[in-house]
Formats: structure tokens, sequence, C-alpha cells
């Protein structure tokens, strides 16, 4: 019997690139402007059109399969068109689709509210929603400032951030961010942050002190700082940069002593890449404020929250007229579909044991990195739980950087990458099979041999 999938992937192949008169391709190099994309290099290549998902593979308009490798930036979480979770969008629909958080509330984000009390880090008790990581960023650079504002601090008003930082595409979230290329362009119109070291291995190959200069930062500028921003165990866009073991609980312990806020921004770690459904979970630490996104719907819907505790919360309780209430929020915030996938989402992690079943693909992934790490081309292989970063010798290639070789390599193979400066991510759907993995991996290596092969 003929899958649904499959009849849908026939039909379309029928309508081969052009449907409806639209032809697909032009119509993009003309007139769709993407992220973070040079158009006029764009314009000059027919881009690859996605046309439908399932499980952990995209298909395009001519039939042809795909690997998702990098689950649809770092969102998708159990496959795409995930029964349980299409099921609960289709229900939610005979309901309602939408419905303002401002004034109301509605049922669909009352459910989802409790399931998410149910999984994030004790403690995390109230749950602001947004729609993307960078709102869901900004609300909690704003909730902090605020915070000591309203604790009659409003000395306190500057952010410790970590070098290669990445928070975020508006600009408080640039401001705490870190990565030049993105963002030296908007310089003039950001605010300062406090800088701390990350954990990037230095030219020496050694690693460098993280909590000394934190220290100092705090020592010496405690009384102006009102919060410290990580992205906890992994830097992602930095190139997964991975952290040690105990650095979180100290950065905890630090900001306790200095009575400074912890924000972290789980936006890429959280709903399990890193093999426990929050990073913070591997120091047992509950930050004050916690940032969420992509995976929170399984990486169906936008939607993103601010989590914050008692302590945070209560500072913004007082009459109305004395204005002390949050002032941010979105139109969409809290849309109930989006609301009834975080909960399918949620569900599945339970009905599938999607933590437990992912161990045994860690350990397959570390077999195949130890592997690829021996390559000439590779200078660094760095992995938490389904997140990894494969760093390439950047004298490798001459026009074009040695990951983006690799990850347009490996299209021949039907997998999708996207690199990261130097680094080829791996960043798969947590439901992706052994038989997947090896696919993911003998692809890369074999770009990497092709790579390694070349010298200019
Ligand atoms: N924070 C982190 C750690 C991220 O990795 C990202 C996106 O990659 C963001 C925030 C921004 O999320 P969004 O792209 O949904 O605005």
């Amino acid at each position: 019997m003929q899958t649904k999938a499959a009849a849908a992937t026939l039909s379309l192949m029928d309508k081969a690139t052009v449907s409806d008169g639209i032809d697909y391709k032009e119509l993009d190099k003309s007139h769709v402007w993407h992220p973070f994309t040079q158009m006029q290099d764009w314009a000059a290549k027919d881009p690859l059109v996605i046309a439908y998902g399932e499980g952990n593979e995209l298909i395009d308009v001519d039939g042809r399969r795909y690997l998702d490798g990098v689950a649809s930036l770092w969102c998708n979480i159990h496959g795409h068109r995930h029964p349980r979770i299409d099921t609960a969008i289709r229900d939610q629909l005979d309901c309602i689709a939408h419905s303002t958080l401002l004034g109301l509330t509605h049922t669909s984000i009352l459910e989802t509210t409790q399931a998410l009390l149910g999984i994030v880090p004790e403690g995390l008790s109230h749950i602001f929603y947004s729609d993307s990581g960078a709102d869901a960023v900004e609300v909690a650079l704003k909730m902090a400032f605020q915070y000591w504002l309203q604790q009659g601090q409003p000395k306190k008003k500057r952010f410790v951030a970590l070098a290669d930082a990445y928070h975020g595409d508006t600009l408080g979230a640039v401001s705490v961010g870190g990565i030049d290329v993105f963002h030296a362009t908007f310089g003039p119109l950001l605010f300062d942050a406090l800088r701390a070291p990350n954990n990037r291995r230095q030219t020496d190959g050694t690693y460098p002190d993280l909590i000394g200069p934190l220290e100092t930062i705090l020592d010496q500028h405690a009384d102006e700082i009102c919060a410290i921003i990580v992205e906890p165990v992994v830097q992602a866009a930095a190139g997964i940069i991975t952290f040690p073991s105990g650095y979180l609980r100290r950065v905890r312990d630090l900001c306790d002593a200095h009575d400074v806020l912890l924000i972290t921004d789980e936006v890429a770690t959280g709903f399990g890449r890193t093999g426990k459904m929050f990073a913070c979970e591997h120091d047992a630490v509950t930050p004050d404020i916690m940032v969420l996104g992509k995976g929170m719907t399984g990486g169906y819907l936008p939607m993103s929250a601010t989590l914050a505790t008692d302590k945070v919360f209560d500072a913004f309780l007082a009459p109305t007229a004395a204005n002390r209430q949050l002032f941010h929020g979105h139109t969409f915030a809290g849309n109930a579909l989006a609301a009834a996938a975080c909960r399918a989402n949620i569900e599945i992690f339970g009905a599938e044991q999607s933590l437990q079943m992912m161990q045994a693909h860690v350990e397959l992934v570390a077999g195949y990195l130890a592997k690829i790490a021996e390559l000439p081309a590779v200078t660094d292989v760095r992995q938490s739980g389904l997140m990894v970063g494969i760093e390439l010798d950047p004298s490798r290639v001459e026009q074009q950087g040695p990951a983006s070789y690799v990850c347009d390599r490996v299209r021949d193979f039907d997998v999708i990458l996207r690199p990261l400066g130097d680094v080829v991510v791996w960043m798969p759907p947590l439901s992706i099979t052994a038989t997947q993995i090896d696919t993911l991996a003998n692809a890369t290596e074999t770009a990497i041999r092709e790579l390694s092969e070349r010298t200019i």
C-alpha cells in the first residue's frame, strides 16, 4: 500500500518544479529575501525547494528525499509530520487557532503551561510566552533590568555575556551577542556588555580560565550588573563550543555570591538536545530566568518562553497604577495552535521515551566522530548529546570555506547540513535512527576525506 506521503510525493513529482503557473525557483530567486544570505550568490544557483517532510527527512519538489541533518535549523525534535503533533494541531483547529493573552487567557495555553511546569527545573514557576528565541531573550533582558530597578537598584543595569555568544538577532539580543561577523555592523545601535571568556580552544591548544576572569568582573562591577546571560553547556552558533561539567554550577554560585541574576538561554539546548531535557540539569542548576524557543513545539510552529522564579516575578507585583508590570508583549504570544504542538511535543518525550532512546545514538555518533577526528582536515570535534561540531582546517579550500564545501558535497548523498564558519554542524532530530546516523556520518566522512586530500 502506498503511504500518504508517497502518494503526495508522486502527485507533486507530476507537477515538477512548476505548479499552477508558479515557477518556484524563479519566484524564490526574484522575491524571497533569505536570512543571513548573500542574495547575489543565492540567485546564481538553483535553490532546493522543499515541499514535504516525513520523519527525519525533507522531500523536495522533484520527490528527492534528504536527511534533515540540522533539524530544520535546530528546532525539529521528533521528526516531521509526527502523527501526535499533527493530530494535536488539527484538534486545536476545531477549538480555536488564536486568542490573545492580553486581557484574556485560554485553555490551550493553560494545558501547555501545566505540561511545561512538569518538566522545567524546579523553581521556574512563571512563564512569559513569545514567538521567537530572540523575542524571549529580549524579554529576559528587560525582566532582569526592570527587576533591579524595582528593587531600588537602578545602577544594576549592565549584562555580562560570554565571548562568541549568540542570543538572536534583535538589538538587545545582539548587544549580548559576541559573534563579530553577525554583529559588528550594528555596533552603533547596541548597548555595551561586559565580556567573560568562553571555552574556545586557544591557538596553543589550551583552554582559557573560565572562572577567574568572570570572578574579577563580578568583584569589580557587581553593583552595576543586573544579570549574566549564558548558553548553558553548549554555545551553539559559536560553533558548538562545549563547556566542562561544573562550569554552570560555578556561575550559579558566583551569581548568588554577588547578587546578580542568572539567565540561561536554552533556545538551542532545550528539549533534549544535550541528552537531558534542559542543559542546566547537567549541573543541577535552576537559573533565575530561563529562555526557551526552537524545540518548544517540536519544531512545528513559532513559540518561545521566558521563565522566571517567584523571586523575579514577585518584584513586578503592585497595584496597576504603580506601573511595575512587565511592559512587553507580542500579538501572537501564547498562540493556541503552537501551544497544542508544544503539549504534544512534551507528551511524545514521555510516550516514546525520547531521552532514554537517544542515549545509544549519542554513543553511536561519538564512535563515528572518533574516526572522523583522525582525518587530516579535521582540527577538532565537539559533541554534547546530539549537538556536534566538526571543525575543519580553513586552509583546505581556496574559494569556499571548508565546512561550506562539505555541506554542499553531502547533498550528493542526500544529506542536508549547514556550516557555521569552519565548523560542520550535525544537529539532527532526536528521533534520528541508527541507519540515518550511518548515512550522515558516511556522507560527512567522504566529503572531509576529499578535503583532506586537497591542499592549496
Ligand atoms: N538563543 C540561542 C542560543 C540560539 O541558538 C538562537 C538561534 O539560533 C536564538 C537565541 C534566537 O532564536 P530565534 O532564531 O528563534 O530568534
